[in-house]
């Protein structure tokens, strides 16, 4: 029999043995990406947050090739760092998953995020019904209606954790909304930082602004891809409908190795 102290002794030798193959895991992952000379390949796997008819309509529909414009845009900002590669990204779809990941509480604390970050590592290898070649990186889509007018909350990239979790509208008018943010959390899988504001989500100057040498710098055209948002004027910020408002800046290019730092 084990008793209850034995027991918790045992967690813990567990719980470490995970986090030694999770950090060996990431600290491999991290090198291979970082030299850009081969295709990332890039599992997305579909969830119904809601159970809702209308959601699961919009997954049944999907097919990989309505995310090309992701790899394009890829494709594109990396040639402006001569990055030669191509293809740069490969996305795979897997069956929808019927399983709903760890909940994360956008107010919680470092360790209830680390917490959180090491469970939702220890669901995405339990719940894997991806058959192909291993993936690189693991991006969960958890798609809501927008019938129910929930605001939807904040999506994930776990940073050198290659995964992450994107909140999208399952709505083909919520396409090109739900694609930058798939974008923006997989340029976080890969290393790069946010460049906004996180209470008023403002883009930081100079870094978050996709061109900070317009004159007058007011209204911007384009978003950062890791600042979010276009600043049209003072307290007027926009998302980004399509990545072809989106660009690369030179900062973000460095944090993921696109450009020596
Ligand atoms: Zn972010």
């Amino acid at each position: 029999m084990v008793n209850a102290s034995q027991f918790r002794v045992l967690r813990i030798i567990i719980l470490l043995m995970v986090l030694f193959v999770v950090a060996m895991n990431v600290g491999l992952n991290g090198v291979r990406m970082q030299a850009w000379e081969r295709p990332v390949g890039v599992v997305l796997y579909p969830i119904n947050a809601d159970g809702e008819a209308g959601t699961q309509a919009y997954i049944d529909a999907l097919n990989v090739e309505q995310f090309a414009d992701i790899e394009a845009f890829l494709q594109r900002e990396a040639s402006r760092y001569q990055i030669r590669q191509q293809p740069l990204i490969e996305f795979s779809l897997a069956p929808m998953l019927n399983v709903q990941p760890p909940e994360f509480e956008a107010d919680a604390g470092v360790l209830d995020r680390i917490v959180w970050s090491l469970h939702m590592r220890w669901w995405s290898w339990r719940n894997d019904n991806w058959l192909g070649a291993q993936p690189d990186v693991r991006i969960y889509l958890r798609y809501f209606s927008p019938q129910r007018n929930q605001p939807l909350t904040h999506s994930l990239g776990l940073q050198k954790g290659m995964i992450g979790l994107v909140n999208g509208y399952a709505d083909i008018d919520y396409r090109g909304a739900n694609h930058f943010v798939i974008t923006h959390e997989l340029m976080h899988t890969f290393g790069a930082l946010d460049k906004y504001n996180l209470q008023t989500n403002e883009p930081i100057y100079p870094d978050g602004y996709a061109d900070p040498q317009q004159k007058p710098l007011l209204p911007q055209t384009k978003a950062e891809v890791m600042s979010g948002r276009i600043k049209v004027s003072p307290g007027w910020l926009l998302m980004p409908q399509s990545l072809d408002r989106v660009i690369v800046g030179p900062k973000t290019a460095r944090e993921i190795g696109w450009s020596p730092s």
